[in-house]
């Protein structure tokens, strides 16, 4: 193996190669960079792999149901042959084979040792990147070394265009599993590239390619660098493929290195004739550095990323890894220099949801940003601005007005849901009915402006945002003469077992606070009165009695509640529900879905999907008491299946902040092992990444109790015994925060320029923090 590994709580290992688990170590292993991200498939394929190459933001829809982020061109292969034999996981037997994912240098390093047919034992050592230096660099180095003969060897590296998207399955009866060889084959798969240039010559191979539907060209050029004793390198152009190809005699024991080094660009880069030269120079440029130079470029770009958001739990080395893993995928999922892109809910690790990009983005994802990497953040959020165009046609084509954001954003933030289940057999009504998502691009902007003070997005990008919007729910919330009140009908909120409902709390709750936030955000940039501000009202015609009417209508929209229990409505008729009780639990001790129902099933019964009153609670802090909280956890938590992924982080999160502690740890776990081990079984459609975000916010939020109240960092932390500490790092307002949480002492480091002072509340007493100086308050004793 590589000699310059992390140590081991730093690493991902795969101990050997189990073909039932091999797509979803394929997730896992993605390594990336926010521009790519490029699954862990074996650089020589295997039979039933699911291997891709994701670009942040290259979608297509020809061919498909709905719009795709696209399977691009691959960079990976690389073959080896021994005297003609491919060696590869179903053609050889396998001596041994390690996989190790270094996540704190972003690099995917092999070590497999084959044995033909002939009994020619060969091992084959690689180390993979995506150059987190240089977004447009990648590449494999790759080793072999004959154990046991001295044979002819050769070495093919390609760049692969014929590539597919799944797209549909069809429904069989009764769910059959097919074996891991060709259960990929039983998809209709969708075809969204067009080779436009291949070549190939010694020094180079080159490929490009276009979308069929949106034009994007994508250009990448490769090398390949061969020790002194190789023949000549032979190029091969084949119709959708280019590769180079040496051979070499080899000597029994002795190790040969072959570097592949990648360039990829895109015509989102730079303009289409110029794409082929761009790859070029890029190449050019890194050959002459070297691949070790490569490789350590990256890792110190890694270092530097990590030194703002590295997150370690003492005492239980499994769950700092964990913490570890979840940040790295965090890591190369987003493009802070891109802010016309966004993160899919499986990132680029991953084809399920077609790389749409959902409101997990700015409730699970956004914080990690917010708090590690505000650039990022704003990157994030410059895309609901970009797309701030797609969601105004949105709002038109549903007959509304202002900017409706989509349920599923790809490109143009035109809604993309797909209609139905990729089997055909369930309507899909989250694209019609699940609008909260308006209310949480809002919150997102609100939370990221808070914890920055980066006004000026604001001004230049938020309050436009936030003005649109809020012109989409004054116009969808339905007038009740009645009862003197706003409602809004046929929606879904977060728990999606119940669709069609009306006044969903979630929803209408978030929409008031949306807009009363925002009149307040436009009082105050009426009051600066910036030219910008003034020119933004003039372009969207917006007045302070426009605005006076939002917050009017706010009071009085309908929030469904029982006063005497103490409980939110999740949605007007809620609890005449049927109670179904939760009867069986997992091997993970999650509820199974009671006898005879599923995810389609539920709509008439109280059980939920995933939090939606707690959710709500949850995001805002201020909004309701303790009281509250406490009964409306211990109500709908025992009627929530947390049959989605970013279910159990918000429960261990609120069950602290209401002292309910029994399952925090559990519902942590449940989260932050979601890939690791595959405990959702469909990890090989990508990384569950809002749950990897939840994760985060599970440890900072939940054990360490972090909420911005009143704009305020207040801290409420609590650990379970198994844990002897946490420490994490905050920005705020362009400070560096270190917290270090243990059962006896919580300790705050600000770092910042002399003399700034940040007042924060700790187990509701009021700190000062004092730039340079250390903070340390004991817990209180516990009652
Ligand atoms: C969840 C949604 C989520 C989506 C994408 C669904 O299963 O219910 O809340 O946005 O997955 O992650």
């Amino acid at each position: 193996m590589h000699p310059k590994l992390s140590s081991s709580d730093w690493l991902i290992e795969e101990p050997h190669f189990d073909l039932a688990e091999a797509n979803f170590k394929e997730t896992i292993f993605t390594v990336g960079n926010g521009y790519q991200g490029t699954r862990g498939s074996l650089e020589e394929g295997h039979k039933g792999e699911l291997s891709g190459t994701y670009l942040s933001g290259v979608y297509d829809n020809h061919d498909s149901t709905v719009i795709d982020q696209v399977n691009a061109p691959s960079w990976l292969p690389l073959k080896v042959r021994v005297g003609g034999n491919l060696l590869s996981m179903q053609t050889c037997k396998v001596i041994e084979h390690r996989r190790v994912l270094d996540l704190q240098t972003g690099t995917l390093h092999r070590d497999t040792l084959f044995e033909g047919d002939n009994g020619c034992r060969t091992r084959i050592t690689s180390v993979r990147f995506a150059s987190f230096a240089d977004q447009h660099i990648c590449g494999v180095r790759l080793t072999i070394t004959p154990e046991n003969h001295s044979s002819n060897i050769t070495v093919e590296s390609g760049l692969d265009a014929e590539r597919y998207n799944l797209d549909r399955l069809p429904a069989y009866k009764d769910s059959p599993s097919f074996h891991p060889e060709v259960k990929w084959e039983k998809w209709a798969k969708s075809r969204h590239l067009e080779v436009t240039r291949a070549t190939a010559c010694e020094d180079r191979a080159y490929i490009e390619a276009q979308t069929i539907d949106t034009g994007i060209k994508i250009g990448m050029a490769t090398v390949l660098d061969v020790p002194g004793t190789c023949g000549p390198i032979e190029a091969k152009r084949n119709y959708e493929s280019v590769s180079q190809s040496v051979s070499i005699e080899t000597v029994q024991g002795q190790s040969y290195s072959f570097d592949k080094l990648v360039a990829i660009f895109t015509s989102r880069d730079l303009k289409k004739t110029e794409l082929g030269a761009k790859c070029e120079a890029a190449l050019e440029t890194a050959q002459a550095k070297g691949l070790s130079t490569c490789l350590s470029d990256s890792a110190a770009a890694w270092r530097t990323k990590w030194e703002a958001c590295d997150s370690v739990v003492s005492g239980d080395i499994a769950a700092t890894r964990a913490m570890r893993f979840n940040i790295y995928h965090l890591l190369i999922a987003a493009n802070e220099n891109d802010p016309r892109a966004n993160i899919g809910a499986k990132s680029l690790s991953g084809e399920g949801y077609k790389g749409h990009v959902f409101w997990d983005t700015e409730i699970f994802l956004l914080p990690f940003y917010i708090f590690t990497q505000p650039e990022t953040a704003r990157a994030l959020l410059k895309y609901r601005y970009n797309t701030l165009n797609g969601a105004i046609e949105n709002a038109r084509i549903n007959g509304f007005k202002g900017a409706q954001y989509a349920w599923e954003s790809a490109d143009t933030g035109a809604e993309t849901t797909p209609k139905w289940t990729h089997d055909g057999t369930n309507r899909i009504w989250t694209g019609e009915e699940e609008i909260h998502v308006t209310a949480c691009v809002a919150f997102g902007i609100l939370s990221y402006v808070t914890a920055t003070g980066d006004q000026k997005f604001m001004r230049d990008f938020g309050a436009e945002i936030l003005y649109q919007t809020s012109r989409f729910w004054i116009s969808r919330l339905e007038r009740n003469e009645l009862k003197d009140r706003y409602d809004l009908t046929r929606v879904i909120g977060p728990d999606e077992f119940h669709e069609h409902v009306d006044n969903n709390t979630f929803t209408n709750r978030m929409a008031k606070w949306h807009l009363v936030q925002t009149a307040r955000v436009f009082t105050e940039l009426f009051a600066a009165g910036s030219s910008e501000h003034e020119s933004l009202m003039n372009r969207l015609d917006l007045t302070p009695d426009e605005v006076d009417k939002w917050a009017a209508i706010a009071e009085k929209i309908y929030v469904p509640f029982d006063p005497e229990r103490n409980l939110i409505e999740q949605f007007e008729g809620y609890f005449q529900l049927e109670d179904i009780p939760i009867t069986e639990w997992d091997e993970n001790n999650m509820p199974c879905y009671p006898e005879g129902h599923d995810h389609f099933s539920l709509n008439g019964s109280m059980l939920l999907k995933q939090p939606d009153v707690i959710m709500l609670n949850y995001l805002l802090p201020d909004e309701f008491s303790d009281e509250v909280k406490a009964a409306n956890f211990e109500f709908y938590e025992k009627r929530t299946m947390h049959k989605s992924s970013l279910s159990p982080a918000i429960h261990s999160i609120m069950g602290i902040e209401v002292g309910d502690i029994s399952s925090a740890h559990r519902y942590f776990e449940r989260s932050a092992f979601v890939d690791l081990i595959n405990n959702q079984g469909n990890t090989q459609d990508g990384m569950h990444i809002a749950s990897a975000g939840g994760t985060w916010q599970s440890l900072v939020n939940g054990f360490g109790g972090f909420r911005v109240k009143q704009g305020k960092m207040t801290f409420k932390p609590w650990l379970p015994q198994k844990w002897s500490g946490i420490a994490f790092s905050l920005k705020w307002q362009g400070n560096d925060i270190a917290v270090e949480i243990s059962h006896e002492e919580c300790k705050f480091l600000l770092s910042a320029p002399v003399g700034v002072n940040e007042p924060i509340e700790i187990f509701g007493g009021q700190e000062i923090l004092t730039a340079g100086q250390e903070l340390i308050v004991r817990p209180p004793p516990s009652p």
